[in-house]
């Protein structure tokens, strides 16, 4: 995929569906845009067949807006609601079945490499808590440990929502779900420190209602993921179907949990922050001159 492949033939324009000719003319591809140039651009998430109101739709298209080269990316799903719509997007999406995403995204990756030498092709990993942490935590904690260099992106959910309600390793302790009657008896797990525990570069965690947050997030996760080494997101994206909230309230259900146990966190290696800062031109790690001992008169 490159923004060579999407153009057209000559002579083909005229028998294109306008959705094509559109995404051609007025997509992202072979630009840099953002997300508050939203509704200025084609985007290349425009339709899908999620629930109405699904946060996790809301945090897709933000990411995609957010890749730096979209032109240049392949995404790599598993079973679960989010590749609904990951599928739906003109991008290459590749699905890998049942929870072999990071096996499977390790060897594009790396295939990808050896194909294109330099160029970057990024891999991005979009899957469920489900198929991130329970079916496809083998393979995801391996790709790991092995450094692989791509961006994992946990949608979680926290329940698994495709198939009507089980409780997932990312479900809270206590959480009552239609098929968890009972409730969950243990603790949700941490995957935000078996990332750093297994050598990610850059670990984030994220809600949906902060465009800004999201698009920074995604960016450094995937420039980073291009040379230091492997880069986790975990995203609340709320099931208002299962956990039964309405769809006016969903963004304001983010809020609540990004105060309450959501809430913003970032790490990033010392390699990673070099890397940013020399590759990429980001400020916001260079050291700071250490401030003048007090009593002491300015240089
Ligand atoms: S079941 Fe839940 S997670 Fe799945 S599309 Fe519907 S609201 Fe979104």
């Amino acid at each position: 995929m490159s923004l060579d492949y999407v153009k057209f033939s000559n002579g083909f324009e005229k028998f294109m569906p306008k959705e094509y000719r559109d995404m051609v003319e007025h997509g992202p591809f072979g630009k840099k845009v953002s997300v508050s140039q939203m509704g200025s651009f084609k985007e290349v998430l425009e339709e899908h067949p999620m629930c109405a109101g699904c946060a996790m739709t809301l945090f897709i298209r933000l990411a995609m807006i957010a890749f730096p080269n979209p032109e240049d990316t392949i995404t790599v799903g598993t079973a679960g609601c989010g590749r609904l719509a990951i599928s739906q997007a003109a991008i290459p999406f590749v699905y890998g079945n049942y929870g072999d995403q990071n096996g499977v995204a390790s060897g594009l990756s790396r295939g990808l490499r050896l194909r294109f030498g330099d160029k970057p092709k990024d891999v991005v990993v979009m899957a469920g808590d489900g198929g991130t942490a329970d079916i496809g935590f083998q393979q995801v904690l391996h790709s790991w440990f092995r450094k692989e260099r791509f961006t994992t992106i946990m949608l979680d959910n926290e329940v698994y929502g495709n198939t009507g309600g089980q409780e997932s390793g990312m479900t809270n302790r206590g959480a009552v779900l239609k098929m968890a009657p009972l409730g969950k008896k243990f603790e949700k797990m941490d995957m935000l420190q078996m990332a750093k525990v297994a050598g990610c570069a850059y670990v984030a965690t994220v809600v949906p209602n902060n465009p800004r947050r999201v698009e920074s997030v995604i960016k450094k996760a995937v420039l980073i993921a291009r040379e230091v080494g492997s880069t986790y997101i975990q995203a609340y994206t709320s099931c208002n179907i299962e956990y039964a909230i309405p769809t006016d309230k969903v963004m304001e259900d983010a809020k609540n949990v990004e105060n309450d146990r959501y809430q913003f966190s970032e790490y990033i290696s010392d390699e990673a922050k070099q890397f940013l800062t020399e590759r990429y031109g980001y400020k916001e790690f260079l050291s700071k001159p250490a401030a003048p001992a007090p009593g002491l008169p300015k240089a």
